[in-house]
């Protein structure tokens, strides 16, 4: 296997997992499953939505065709692109049919502004609700490297069942992410064998190829776009 952001050795990782034996689940499949109780090979598998909707949606019908569910963060208060606008919410209620959607928050954003961050979380939330008309139960703080994230019960307060974040997911399980278009330890494709309970942050865009470069887009992201 050739190791890089494309979409091909994306296929390569899914085909590889399948052959391994690990059952791949959104966080809220995972969270009603029973699974997580038993052996076995699992990953909770999460697309944060930065930039692109449409990079989003790509590598959905990629997992379609693999029988894969994942779950999609997306943004609000983006310049790179807005659920508000028609095409846009089409774009997301085409990719909501098949996998899960949360709310990908930024603190940023709810510092810039007055509010409690309870009533701000709760007030994104109601707004994805009624855009794509889904139920969202989980969420996933964008950028917590330099934010941070919100605790579970901050984010239960505001009527989330989960924070992405939450030692359950990443401290009890073997977190990997692409953040940045850069594997701190080492692909995913590296992990499947050795490590039999993952959760795998993987962005859309790094793989789709996307017209600015990768320093444009972390440098935009930093901003706030
Ligand atoms: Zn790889
Ligand atoms: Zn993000």
């Amino acid at each position: 296997m050739r190791c890089e952001f494309s979409l091909d050795h994306y296929i390569e990782i899914l085909i590889e997992s399948k052959r391994l034996d690990y059952s791949i689940y959104s966080f809220s499949d995972w969270i009603n499953s029973e699974v997580p109780k038993l052996p076995g090979r699992t990953i909770i598998l999460r697309h944060d939505i930065d930039v692109s909707v449409n990079s989003a949606l790509t590598m959905a019908e990629i997992e379609l065709d693999y029988g894969v569910i994942s779950t999609f963060f997306c943004r609000l208060h983006s310049s790179y692109y807005n659920l508000r606008d028609a095409g846009t919410a089409g774009l997301m209620a085409k990719l909501s049919t098949n996998s899960e959607i949360g709310l990908h928050y930024e603190r940023m954003y709810y510092d810039s502004i007055e509010g409690e961050d309870t009533d701000l979380l709760m007030k994104d939330r109601e707004e994805i609700c009624r855009l794509l008309e889904v139920n969202i139960q989980g969420c996933a703080a964008h950028l917590p490297g330099k934010n941070g994230s919100f605790d579970e019960e901050i984010v239960k307060l505001a009527g989330f069942d989960f924070e992405a974040y939450a030692g359950r997911f990443v401290k009890d399980r073997k977190y990997i992410s692409d953040s940045g278009s850069r594997w701190r330890e080492g692909c995913l494709c590296e992990w499947l064998g050795k490590e039999d309970h993952l959760t795998v942050l993987i962005h859309p865009v790094w793989w789709t190829g996307w017209h600015e470069t990768k320093e444009t887009v972390v440098y935009r992201l930093g901003l706030g776009d």
